[in-house]
């Protein structure tokens, strides 16, 4: 019997294999389980390994997509352990394929957006791509129907940049002088996602959607952000059409400028 991807979800939730496999999940985790997972009516809808893009270098993760909640671990392979727990609410996440063709070295790409982070995943082949784009997507859809039933509006969501991977950047991105060494040590702007200098990032700026505190921006996101505070208080708006040249940088990561496709 074939069942639609919605009475799965209907059948896992709550079911006592689903409760059962979500608190081995927990164990697994240990201490280390930093949320519940076990939580009424969520469903867990696959797991599996996926390559993450991190900060150095593309690293195996073990992902599992719950109906509500997208989580994913280091695996800890002899112990059968997970560590390092993340967790990110769907209804905020937003998925983009990524062209093949964009990474020569890892193939079955996409992107996983969100407000905290911004990332790139890879899977072996290419319908297992396809099986978790389409799985997520329908997280995300089924879980926007529902709230779209009490609020009848487009939500307006902050997405993180995508953060450059080290090795992509030998000079610094922004002045284009500065070669990182040891003492030069590369940053990350928290706006744009460029692999920056110290000098380049002397300013913390308040992004609401990603932490309480202050964090790391580059000078020319400090500009644009300071700027864009000052027309909010003076005008009660924003402007989002900008001829500055930053915001053209900037659009790489902005999903609103950028359909996004499953
Ligand atoms: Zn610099
Ligand atoms: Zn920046």
């Amino acid at each position: 019997m074939t069942l639609t991807f919605e009475e799965r979800l209907t059948r896992l939730a709550d079911t006592e294999l689903n409760i059962e496999r979500i608190k081995g999940i927990e164990k697994a985790f240990g201490s280390d389980n930093k949320k519940p997972l076990a939580i009424p009516g969520r469903a867990l809808v696959g797991e599996g390994v996926l390559i993450k893009e991190c900060r150095k270098k593309p690293k195996p993760r073990y992902f599992f997509l719950f109906n509500d909640v997208l989580v994913y671990a280091t695996i800890v392979i002899n112990k059968k352990k997970y560590i390092n727990q993340h967790v990110i609410p769907l209804k905020d996440v937003q998925i983009k394929s990524i062209n093949d063709s964009e990474n020569p070295k890892l193939k079955n790409g996409w992107l996983i957006m969100s407000p905290k982070k911004t990332f790139c995943v890879y899977a072996t082949t290419s319908k297992e791509k396809f099986e978790w784009m389409s799985h997520i997507s329908n997280c995300i859809e089924k879980l926007s129907n529902n709230e779209r039933k009490g609020f009848d509006q487009i939500k307006n969501i902050d997405i993180a940049p995508k953060w450059i991977p080290d090795k992509e950047a030998d000079t610094c991105m922004r002045c284009e002088q500065v070669k990182f060494t040891m003492v030069n040590r590369r940053h990350h702007c928290r706006n744009c996602g460029y692999v920056i200098c110290g000098d380049c990032s002397k300013n913390k700026f308040l992004i609401q959607s990603q932490s309480d505190e202050p964090l790391r921006v580059c000078n020319e996101c400090y500009k644009i952000l300071t700027s864009d505070r000052k027309i909010k208080s003076d005008n009660n708006f924003t402007s989002t059409d900008s001829s500055d040249e930053s915001d053209a940088e900037n659009d790489q990561f902005n999903p609103n400028s950028n359909d996004v496709n499953f």
